[in-house]
């Protein structure tokens, strides 16, 4: 989202204000950490997304980071990935690994204590923040890293891979926020959405970063 990017009321999609340029070995991340439904969701796209994105990743050479579990749209994607020869880390803690059936074939798994150490440990293993369909967990990952960006304590594109509208509501709260003067419209800036996947990489690499010094963030 970009200032004078339309009324705080619209909604906007992939709302980029500069034109998009093709994406290139320079400007693509090493590494992404995607956050997403440890449930497969209601909307059989979602999980087309989820292969598709994991697919795109291993072709790219991309390395996939993400929560580490076997389940819903999280093991679509770290399936497709592995099949597709990609990278792929997962990040689980234990007390989940029975729970969220911490995949048994990834290409390196660390098993941490608490979901503060997970979440430490996906953002920093990672140059950019993708976030497909999911649930509670999914939005509360998404809001901290966007709060750690507004904070000024990292500058990774945050990008929203929209399937099928779901995200919408979403945006529609975001600018509410900035509209009701809670945040600046400036905090927008940071966070991109993208429905489809073919304006993926373009939309990462046409995002400001590295204007903000990355602050250590084990002192929050
Ligand atoms: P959900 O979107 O609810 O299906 O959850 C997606 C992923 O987020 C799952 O792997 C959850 O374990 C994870 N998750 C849920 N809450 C948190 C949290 N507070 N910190 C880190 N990960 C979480």
């Amino acid at each position: 989202m970009t200032p004078g990017s339309g009324k705080a009321s619209e909604p906007s999609i992939n709302n980029l204000a500069c034109p998009v340029p093709e994406a290139d070995s320079a400007t693509l991340p090493a590494s992404v950490c995607v956050f997403c439904g440890a449930r497969f969701g209601a909307d059989p796209g979602a999980r087309e997304m989820a292969a598709n994105l994991g697919e795109l990743l291993a072709r790219e050479g991309i390395t996939l980071v993400y929560g580490g579990g076997g389940v819903g749209l999280m093991g679509v994607m770290a399936n497709a990935a592995l099949g597709a020869g990609g990278k792929v880390v997962g990040v689980i803690p234990s007390f989940l690994l029975k729970r969220e059936a911490g995949h048994p074939a990834l290409t390196q798994t660390l098993v941490v204590e608490t979901m503060h150490q997970r979440k430490l440990e996906m953002f920093e293993r990672s140059d950019a923040i993708l976030v497909l369909p999911g649930g509670i967990g999914t939005l509360e990952e998404f809001f901290e890293v966007l709060s750690w960006r507004t904070l000024g304590l990292h500058a990774k594109p945050i990008v929203i891979v929209d399937t099928n509208g779901y995200w919408q509501p979403l945006s529609q709260l975001l600018h509410k926020v900035v509209e009701g003067g809670f945040a600046e419209s400036s905090h927008l800036d940071h966070v991109a959405f993208v429905s489809d996947l073919e304006q993926l990489l373009p939309t990462i690499a046409a995002m400001p970063r590295g204007q903000i010094s990355e602050k250590p963030l084990d002192r929050l």
